[in-house]
């Protein structure tokens, strides 16, 4: 059965289309399920046993984001891109450091999602504007220098310079970054990870080297939605 019919009523053709293609790659449906603790946004999730589109509430399914997820669920789904996730074999696993790559993964997914989204709905601009600006706006209250703060830094200031070449928000970030003493830092980073945003694999491993994470931590999960498996391999095993 594909994705339930009331929330592809709300879908436009080409949105549509997306779903299907996915579903008939899988051979399953993309499934909505009300999500209880989200609030206001959108997110997917994508194992070896499914495919959903998670909604925070009945009937919330504004078509900009569904895209968004869309295109996330592609990636992982037919285009053989990997998740990064904790080893199964690493010692000091923990739920936090699982959480920190759960978000890791998804920020490196939106420097390809995201300018992929914006060339079909230009007018979600706004919206990631606000979302970054939000992000700085953090950065500018609490505690300065700790290093959890520099990283936040860095991956932000990375991504809106590559997603909004001329944004209001770039002056913000490049002060921000300065107080933080790591502009050179970041700018660094941007000159060594950017140019392997197209390679899942290769990005990650780049990333690895400028957040300071040991390397034998990651492992790049390739999920195979069709036939319900998934293999695992090693970030330390990427060459750059
Ligand atoms: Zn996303």
């Amino acid at each position: 059965m594909p994705m339930q019919e009331n929330y592809k009523k709300k879908l436009s053709r080409k949105t549509l289309a997306l779903v299907d293609h996915i579903e008939q790659h899988m051979q399953s449906e993309i499934v909505v399920e009300i999500d209880d603790g989200r609030v206001g946004t959108l997110a997917c999730k994508v194992d070896r046993v499914e495919a959903k589109i998670l909604i925070p509430e009945n009937g919330y399914f504004p078509e900009s984001s569904v895209m968004h997820e869309l295109i996330h669920l592609r990636r992982f789904c037919i285009e053989d891109v990997p998740k990064l996730v904790v080893c199964e074999v690493y010692g000091n696993w923990s739920p936090a450091l699982q959480d920190a790559f759960i978000d890791l993964d998804n920020n490196l997914e939106h420097f390809v999602v995201v300018p992929e989204e914006l060339k079909i709905f230009p007018e979600r601009c706004e919206y990631w504007e606000a979302c970054i600006n939000s992000k700085l706006e953090e950065l500018n209250i609490g505690n300065s220098g700790n290093g959890n703060k520099q990283g936040s830094a860095l991956m932000y200031w990375v991504f809106l310079h590559h997603v909004f070449q001329s944004s209001g928000l770039l002056a913000k970030a490049n002060e921000i970054v300065t107080r933080l003493g790591i502009l050179d830092a970041v700018k660094c980073c941007f000159d060594q990870v950017v140019p392997y945003v197209e390679s899942k694999e290769q990005f990650v491993r780049a990333w690895f080297n400028h957040l300071a994470i040991p390397l034998e931590a990651g492992c790049l999960e390739y999920i195979d939605c069709r036939n319900h498996s998934s293999k695992e391999v090693a970030v330390a095993s990427v060459n750059l």
